[in-house]
């Protein structure tokens, strides 16, 4: 099934006077079916304001190739339908979505995409294959934003890549263009061949796989969102004026920076950082991005494990690890289905954190595989459903073998290889 209508005439009497006006008017109309892992986490508004500004962002482009292409919210958005998992944990999850009904998947997390499991950080903003179906992305914090990363993600389905002109300035000299491989409110160019992208029918699916590097680790850098996960160059340089600076917006819980500042903090912080990451998890969680603040600040737990191999990190990340006990982090989110999401999510970071144990610190090593087998045991007989299977654990192993020839740091760096 296509996740667009194909170009067509537009009927009805109103075609046919254009037509006697000599300007066939041929328009592209692409269905948009949004699909949700939990009902209400995108209302029927927020899609249909999104879609609004996909098509003003559209006719702003100035050309004639955009004019006529128009997105419509086909119905309003609804859960999933049975089948489709709720998070991307592996790439058999990816696939199930292959099958999907949804022009738009909506998910709680994306931690695994094109070949590799949390490529850089703990959820990729989307994860779109190339010139075909799926396109999913996770809720998006901001409705500004929201409307630029679905137009981007279907952009990629229709066969474009990423803009990206300098990979170690994380593609902001590309600031401007929707295909821009980085998210930001200025967004708005397409070019002419773009719009044909837009207006044609789907290519031959490659899978996208794209990673920054950058040299400025700032406040703005954290502010921004990665759709395609967090640049790692910028944090391998970081100063000691850079840590002082991020353990100051962690402080601060400004929940516009707090996802990416956790997981900085994780990567350059020290075992005295536990504490921070673990009061984050005590804040408000009414906002969606101080909910995956909170995801982040587990999985940034899991980095410290790797870099220090610190019992009692793993005394902590192994005490999220029952869903049920996380929901009170989660009690703001306006709706229990979604609390529980959440709680689940943060569990399967957790286990992910604990994947990350260095298996050189042979001690640590039998603990965290210990503690693996066991929830793989626990889950394949449905204790506390997580929504993952032996794929997933199959996933988290590779990863636990990368992560230890590199080290977490030198793991994050390496650049994904293209797959499929
Ligand atoms: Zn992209």
């Amino acid at each position: 099934m296509c996740i667009f209508s194909g170009k067509r005439l537009k009927a009805g009497l109103f075609s046919i006077l254009l037509s006697l006006a000599a300007t066939a008017n041929s328009e592209t109309l692409h269905e948009v079916k949004v699909g949700l892992h939990v009902g209400g986490v995108v209302s029927n508004g927020a899609a249909l304001a999104a879609v609004d500004t996909m098509n003003s962002l559209l006719k702003m482009t100035g050309h004639v190739e955009c004019k006529d292409i128009r997105f419509v919210l086909e119905r309003q958005p609804e859960p999933f339908s049975d089948g489709l998992p709720r998070a991307i944990t592996s790439a058999a999850d990816f696939s199930a979505f292959r099958q999907s009904p949804y022009s738009i998947n909506v998910v709680s997390q994306v931690l695994y995409c094109g070949g590799h499991q949390v490529a850089a950080g703990a959820s990729f903003g989307g994860c779109t294959t190339v010139g075909a179906k799926p396109v999913i992305v996770t809720p998006s914090g901001s409705a500004g934003t929201r409307a630029l990363k679905w137009l981007h993600e279907l952009g990629h389905s229709q066969g474009l890549r990423d803009r990206c002109k300098d990979r170690k300035n994380s593609c902001r000299d590309d600031i401007g263009w929707i295909m821009a491989g980085i998210l930001h409110p200025d967004n708005r160019k397409l070019s002419i061949e773009e719009c044909f992208a837009y207006a044609g029918a789907q290519n031959f699916p490659v899978l996208e796989v794209t990673d920054f590097t950058s040299d400025g680790l700032d406040r703005e850098f954290l502010e921004m969102e990665y759709i395609h996960g967090l640049p790692i160059a910028p944090i391998l340089e970081a100063s000691s004026e850079d840590l002082a600076m991020v353990r100051e917006v962690v402080a601060e819980r400004d929940a516009a920076l707090l996802p990416n500042a956790v997981l900085v903090l994780g990567l350059i912080g020290d075992p005295t950082d536990q504490e921070a990451l673990l009061g984050v998890l005590e804040g408000p969680s009414e906002d969606h991005g101080a909910r995956i603040a909170k995801l982040n600040a587990v999985t940034a737990l899991g980095y410290l494990l790797n870099r220090f191999d610190d019992p009692k990190t793993f005394g902590a990340l192994r005490s999220f690890s029952n869903p049920n006990q996380n929901q009170r982090y989660f009690e703001g989110a306006g709706s229990f289905e979604l609390a529980e999401e959440f709680a689940r999510a943060m569990s399967r970071s957790a286990l992910m954190g604990v994947g990350m144990a260095n298996p050189k610190d042979e001690q640590l090593a039998q603990s965290t595989r210990g503690f693996i087998d066991d929830q793989e045991q626990a889950q394949l007989k449905g204790a506390f459903d997580l929504h993952i299977d032996e794929s997933f654990f199959e996933e988290l192993e590779t990863t636990r073998k990368r992560v230890g020839d590199s080290g977490i740091l030198g793991y994050l760096a390496q650049r994904p290889e293209e797959t499929q």
